[in-house]
């Protein structure tokens, strides 16, 4: 049976699917028969990245795959090291080449630091030019984003941020939702940490709806309309985290988990100096 998975429609009319599977941390030799698998499972959307190195695996399952390429939302990351305008488009075309794709559904620059103004010029002229048919941006605080949003041309289409159960992102959830932006979680189990899979309200959340803790928690973020990408190696758990269309958490539930809100990160901290640092010395070889 086919999952039917409900889309957004981003600020530029191009429809998103709200639910779908990422790569990161995946290894290359790992990836194709993941991605595959996934596929297989229903999902449509694709979360990869240049840094995540495994751009090739995924190309390659798109392509064992049979899917139709119009079924399929494809979304890579521009790295630091290649930010800047010119840098930035010979990136898109390798990180093209190597997905095996004739154009993107939506282009990333991954991270708020560096030469971004230049890449986002690029990003521009890659989407006018219908190469890539949405660009956004990824781990934007909202200063940064208003700031670009101020000066540049085209609204970013999405921020894909840190978004879960423990760092809920309420005050940029309004910035996004008041320049059109549409928000996307990454680490939406929190990558399992903080005690996610035992947190007692999760557990009795899950219970009273015969759902897991991962289903609750995805399905708390589809209920604030943010599009989410979890990561699994294992086939049984991609299909238990796509099988959240078929219940709704009531208001109390909502409530609950609102109040598991820690208002800060828990996985990698964007405003810390040395990790800001430490990133713009990451190099991949691309
Ligand atoms: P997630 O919050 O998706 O957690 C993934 C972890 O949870 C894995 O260890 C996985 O293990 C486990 N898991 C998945 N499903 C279940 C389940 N149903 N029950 C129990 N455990 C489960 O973390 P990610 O960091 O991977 O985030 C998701 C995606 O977001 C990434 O893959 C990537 O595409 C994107 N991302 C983007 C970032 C950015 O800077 N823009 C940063 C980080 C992530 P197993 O595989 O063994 O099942």
């Amino acid at each position: 049976m086919t999952v039917q998975i409900p889309q957004v429609t981003l600020n530029n009319g191009v429809q998103m699917p709200l639910l779908g599977f990422g790569v990161f941390q995946i290894p290359d030799d790992q990836a194709q028969q993941a991605v595959e698998a996934a596929l297989e499972a229903g999902y449509r959307l694709l979360d990869t990245a240049a840094a995540y190195e495994n751009e090739r695996a995924v190309g390659r399952a798109v392509a064992a795959s049979g899917v139709p390429r119009d079924e399929l939302f494809i979304t890579t990351k521009l790295w630091i090291q290649d930010y800047g305008q010119d840098s930035a488009k010979r990136a898109f075309d390798r990180s093209l080449d190597r997905l095996g794709l004739d154009h993107l559904d939506l282009y990333l620059i991954h991270q708020p630091f560096g030469d971004y103004y230049g890449a986002w010029r690029a990003m521009e002229e890659l989407n006018r030019a219908g190469r890539t048919r949405a660009i956004g941006v990824s781990n934007f605080y909202p200063d940064r984003l208003a700031d670009l949003i101020t000066h540049n041309e085209i609204v970013p289409a999405v921020n894909q941020i840190e978004t879960h159960v423990f760092f809920q992102r309420s005050d940029d959830h309004k910035l996004m939702r008041e320049h059109g932006v549409q928000h996307e979680s990454w680490g939406p189990l929190a990558e399992g940490g903080q005690g996610f899979f035992d947190n007692p309200v999760l557990v009795d959340i899950a219970r009273a709806h015969d759902k897991s803790v991962a289903q609750i928690a995805l399905r708390w973020l589809i209920q604030r309309e943010i599009v989410t990408i979890p990561k699994s190696v294992r086939p049984e758990r991609m299909a238990e985290n796509l099988d959240v269309f078929d219940f709704q958490l009531t208001e109390d539930d909502m409530a609950r988990i609102t109040g598991l809100d820690t208002a800060r990160s828990h996985i990698f901290d964007h405003h810390e100096p040395e990790k800001v640092t430490w990133l713009g010395g990451v190099r991949f070889a691309t």
